[in-house]
């Protein structure tokens, strides 16, 4: 979409922004929503790329995963996707000009590193674009809230409602 803005040189026709955000979301925490929210500050649109295939098995379905991201973000801005194939065709094919992620630790920058030069190759003309964990997640993962949800542990400072609450329904009695 291409959106006009009146400068001092006249109208100015600018191409819509999208970045694809893709990622497991198994589930989606605040973390994930606080890169969201700030993604939205840097592009005008921002395409939530939720894994279909992912390489452990998820607690949630794809449909599960894609409902608490709808429900968090039901702005127009946000739109949530299934990611089915290579990431660089997937974002060309959603028309986004770069790939948004989250970095919290060493470990996920080793990761994103050698993830971001393959990803360079394969597509020059995409950028991925890093933004730094706020202090308040740097702690948070998918996976250390589920297991914290499995024993009981108190989850709801960290995901929304429904997915604190779909998290004890489903690990509540292991
Ligand atoms: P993946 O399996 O691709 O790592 P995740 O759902 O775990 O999928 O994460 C998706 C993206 O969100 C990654 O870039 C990850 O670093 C980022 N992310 C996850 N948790 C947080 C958090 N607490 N704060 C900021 N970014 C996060």
């Amino acid at each position: 979409m291409t959106q006009c803005a009146i400068t001092s040189k006249g109208p100015e026709f600018t191409m819509e922004r999208t970045a694809l955000y893709p990622g497991s979301f198994d589930p989606m925490t605040h973390g994930h929503a606080d890169i969201i929210e700030r993604g939205l500050r840097l592009f005008d649109r921002i395409i939530v790329g939720v894994a279909v295939n992912i390489s452990k098995k998820p607690l949630f379905s794809l449909e599960e995963r894609v409902g608490f991201l709808e429900a968090r973000f039901p702005q127009a801005e946000v739109e949530i996707a299934h990611l089915d194939g290579l990431l660089v065709d997937e974002a060309k094919r959603l028309g986004c000009v770069a790939i948004l992620r989250g970095i919290r630790n060493g470990s996920d920058f080793d990761y994103e590193f050698r993830m971001t030069c393959m990803n360079g190759h394969l597509a020059p003309e995409l950028e991925t674009v890093f933004l730094m964990a706020d202090p308040e997640h740097l702690f948070v993962s998918s996976s250390l809230i589920k297991e914290v949800a499995r024993f009981g542990g108190e989850i709801t400072d960290f995901v929304p409602e429904d997915v604190a609450q779909a998290l004890g329904e489903r690990l509540g009695d292991q």
